[in-house]
Formats: C-alpha cells, sequence, structure tokens
C-alpha cells in the first residue's frame, strides 16, 4: 500500500506494457477435480508462498530490482502449474514495463534576477527545467504561502512540509526555501539525493513542483530580486531506463461475452533501504499476494467458469502504481469487459475494529459488488478508516478512475508493523488469511459463473 500526501509528492510515473501481439494460446482443457465447496484452503500453502516472497533472500522484493523480478517469476511460475494461461494477447506470464527513472548528477543550476545562486539544493524535482517570476514569502505560515510559479519561503518558523503541501493543486512549479534544521533532516530523509519523480516510458512525465533549499546568506541574497525572473535548470539529470515486472495468468470462460473478473495484488515492496535495513514486506504485500494465488489455485480446480478470470501480480506498487497502471493503460482485454476488479492489500492481519475473521474493503460503499459478496459469504466489511482514503491507495484505483468496479480488500491496513522492518512472516496471522481466502471462493466462483453485473452506487464513481 502506498504511503498518503507528501510521501506520494515523492514518487513516481509509468511504463510501457509489453505484451507481445500475438495469436492466444488455445485454453487447455481445465481438470474437473474437486467441486468448489470442498475445497479447502491450506494453511501450509499460504505458508509456502509468504516464506518465499517475504523471506531473507527476497531481500524485501524492491520496486524495480531483480527480487522484485524473481517474485515475479515465482508467481508467474505458480499460475501456469495451476493450469492458467497467458493474458489474451500475451505469449508469456511475465509482462514487463519500462519505467524512466530520473537522477541528478550534481547540483541544480538556481539564477535568480540573472545571479547565478551558490550552494543550491534540489530536494524533489518537478521539471528539468523552470522559469518563473520570484514571489517572496517570509512568513511562518505554510498554509498562507501565496500563489506564484516560483515562490521564494524564508519564514524563520515555517514548515518546509506545509509549504510544499500548500503548492499543491496549485500552478507553482518551484519552492525555494531557505535552509533550516527541518530541511536538513529532509535531505538526510532523502539519502542526501534529490527525489526525481519516476515516469512510464511510455508517458510523458508529470512536472510537479520542484523544491530547492539555499543556504541562508544566498537566500537572503535571493530574496532582494523578488519580482524578477528566475530560471532553473538541470544539467546533470541522467534518464535511467528500468523495468518493472508483472506476473499475469488467465483462467478461460465458457462465454465469451460475459466479461471478466481481475483479481490482483502488488508483490513489491520497500526493498532494502539505503542504511542497509530489509524491508521484508510480508503483510505488504506478500499476504494480498498468496491470496491472488490461492484465489487462482481454488478456481482453477473444478468445473470452467463462464466468466474469464485474469489473476495479476503487480510490480512497482509502493514507487508509484507503475505495474497496474500499465496495465490500465494496455489492458489484456478492453476495460469494459472486466466486470469487477479486487485487489488484495495487507491481509495478515486481522483488524481489531472489525468483527472477528473480518475483512474490510475500501470503498465499500461506493458500488454494489461488497455487499453482494458479502451477503454470498465474504467476510468482508466496511473500511472502518474512510479519513485514510485507502480506496484511492492502492491497484485498484487505477482501473476505478477509468470506470472499472475496483474495491481493495485488506486486513488491516494500519498495522503496526506497516511499512517498518517488522513487518515480517512471523508477525503474519495464516489461520485467519486461511479462512480469510477461504470465504471468498464461494462468492468468486457464484460472480463468475453468473450474470450479476456490479455498478457503482450514486456518487460511487471516482473523479480524479
Ligand atoms: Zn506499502
Amino acid at each position: 500500500m502506498k504511503r498518503s500526501l507528501a510521501i506520494a509528492l515523492l514518487t513516481i510515473a509509468t511504463a510501457v506494457p509489453a505484451l507481445a501481439q500475438s495469436r492466444p494460446p488455445e485454453p487447455a482443457p481445465i481438470a474437473t477435480a474437486a467441486p468448489a465447496e470442498d475445497w479447502t484452503v491450506k494453511p501450509e500453502w499460504i505458508s509456502a508462498h509468504v516464506r518465499f516472497l517475504a523471506g531473507p533472500e527476497l531481500q524485501g522484493r524492491g520496486s524495480m530490482t531483480r527480487d522484485e523480478a524473481i517474485a515475479a517469476a515465482y508467481v508467474a511460475a505458480r499460475f501456469q502449474g495451476y493450469g492458467l494461461q497467458p493474458a489474451p494477447g500475451a505469449d508469456g506470464y511475465l509482462q514487463k514495463v519500462k519505467v524512466i527513472r530520473p537522477r541528478l548528477d550534481g547540483g541544480p543550476k538556481l539564477v535568480v534576477g540573472g545571479k547565478p545562486t551558490n550552494g543550491a539544493t534540489l530536494l524533489f524535482g518537478g521539471a528539468e527545467r523552470v522559469e518563473g517570476v520570484a514571489t517572496l514569502y517570509m512568513g511562518d505560515d505554510g498554509a498562507a504561502l501565496p500563489a506564484g510559479d516560483v515562490i521564494l519561503a524564508g519564514g524563520p518558523k515555517l514548515s518546509a512540509m506545509a509549504a510544499l503541501r500548500a503548492t499543491r493543486g496549485r500552478k507553482t512549479k518551484l519552492l525555494v526555501l531557505r535552509e533550516s534544521e527541518e530541511t536538513q533532516k529532509l535531505w538526510s530523509r532523502l539519502g542526501e539525493r534529490p527525489r526525481l519523480d519516476a515516469y512510464l516510458a511510455s508517458q510523458a512525465p508529470e512536472e510537479g513542483v520542484s523544491v530547492v533549499v539555499l543556504p541562508a546568506a544566498a537566500f537572503d541574497r535571493a530574496a532582494k530580486s523578488a519580482g524578477k525572473p528566475v530560471t532553473m535548470t538541470l544539467p546533470g539529470l541522467v534518464r535511467e531506463a528500468v523495468e518493472t515486472t508483472n506476473a499475469i495468468g488467465y483462467l478461460p470462460g465458457t462465454d465469451p461475452k460475459a466479461g471478466v473478473i481481475l483479481l490482483a495484488a502488488h508483490l513489491d515492496h520497500l526493498g532494502v533501504q539505503p542504511d542497509g535495513t530489509v524491508m521484508h514486506g510480508a503483510n505488504d504485500n506478500a499476504s494480498g499476494t498468496a491470496a491472488v494465488l490461492e484465489l487462482a489455485h481454488a478456481l482453477s480446480s473444478g468445473k470452467r467458469h463462464r466468466r474469464g478470470i485474469l489473476f495479476a501480480a503487480f510490480g512497482a506498487e509502493e514507487m508509484g502504481g507503475f505495474g497496474s497502471r500499465a496495465f490500465a493503460e494496455a489492458p489484456p482485454v478492453p476495460l469494459n469487459e472486466i466486470v469487477a476488479n479486487l485487489a488484495f492489500e495487507m491481509i495478515g492481519a486481522q483488524d481489531p475494529k472489525l468483527p472477528a475473521g473480518t475483512m474490510m474493503m475500501t470503498g465499500y460503499e461506493r458500488s454494489t459488488l461488497g455487499p453482494t459478496l458479502a451477503a454470498r459469504g465474504a467476510l468482508i466489511a466496511k473500511d472502518p478508516y474512510p479519513e485514510q482514503n485507502f480506496f484511492a491507495r492502492s491497484d485498484n484505483y487505477a482501473l476505478a478512475l477509468r470506470g472499472v468496479v475496483a474495491h481493495t480488500i485488506s486486513g488491516w491496513a494500519v498495522t503496526p508493523t506497516y511499512h517498518s522492518p517488522k513487518d515480517t512472516v512471523d508477525a503474519l496471522d495464516i489461520p485467519f488469511m486461511a479462512r480469510a481466502i477461504q470465504s471468498l471462493i464461494g462468492p468468486a466462483r457464484w460472480l463468475a459463473d453468473g450474470d450479476f453485473r456490479p455498478d457503482w452506487t450514486a456518487g460511487g464513481k471516482p473523479t480524479e
């Protein structure tokens, strides 16, 4: 699950899906073995997935790393073993997505009122070149930051993060801050490297606000040029091409006109931190990946369903949802054929606010999907943390914005191990996971076999 607000400002853009345009393979006959109601999700199957995915070997499955690619290869191998086909139009189970990850060698070049400044440090990069007119603000209230394309903000008690938040949704292109204890801490938290937004290679970069810090004396000199032109350029900008990996499997349905269901989870996590700490990400999100795997395991057993089912494990969610965004940009089936999307995030712990054994569904009241599945036995309930806006913070959102009824199912989204090195396999409640996944099999089969098509409730469909 992505972090919110300010931290989201530290993130990325998108990539090109590499689904080959070859003919889809003929669906293989699917074994008619155990009937659905006899299927039992075994805790040891879940344990096997999470021990591999969140084990020491995979080093926390950092977004766009080899570890992430190995996790995707594991999921792909399982999909194949369960008898799934590659997605329609794909020649394999792995989808490679190109992402551009910019980096800056050296500092930014900042010219204020025709005079070059010394000692500028770039914290966050929005665009390669910024031009505008300087507006000076020496107040301490970040929320009262004036509008303008370039703001020089140097109040002695100004919160840099509050000032940055105030620029959101405005046309501000550059925020120049006077160096403070807070900006120094921020710089060290960034690992003393500017945070530049990555983006999908298939899309133009999003140009957010750039944030530059000037040493006090340099800031005070620049402040005398309020009202004059400012330019900032990044002469040492390098656009490094990296790759994330999605694993996608497909269970063909018997009725091509009945639509497709998408069950998904992100497989990446935060990897190895600059200080060497490994973030294993057992709950976030080896647990959700295990849910998708075990739903694939169960739903590929027994007779074929009327609707097709796509199973996806997305890469690079933590860095900006690149895997799911690339999927939504070039889906293997037209998006209007996707009847419903369920994403699974952090189902490894039980939320003490919910009845025992129950998971939450983000945006539950936004569509008819959750209540209908719950009435069929799915152990899901309303999200008790609407203020956290979890609905917009996971992979379901890229599809929901495009109109697909898409939600995320989560166990305890605000668990104390969230984004900490303590998010390990030992902290998972595997019996809870097994029961929770078990409860979804019947409702998922019902959805796949029937003609119920969920819809948004009034005002439930998200708009950006
Ligand atoms: Zn996360």
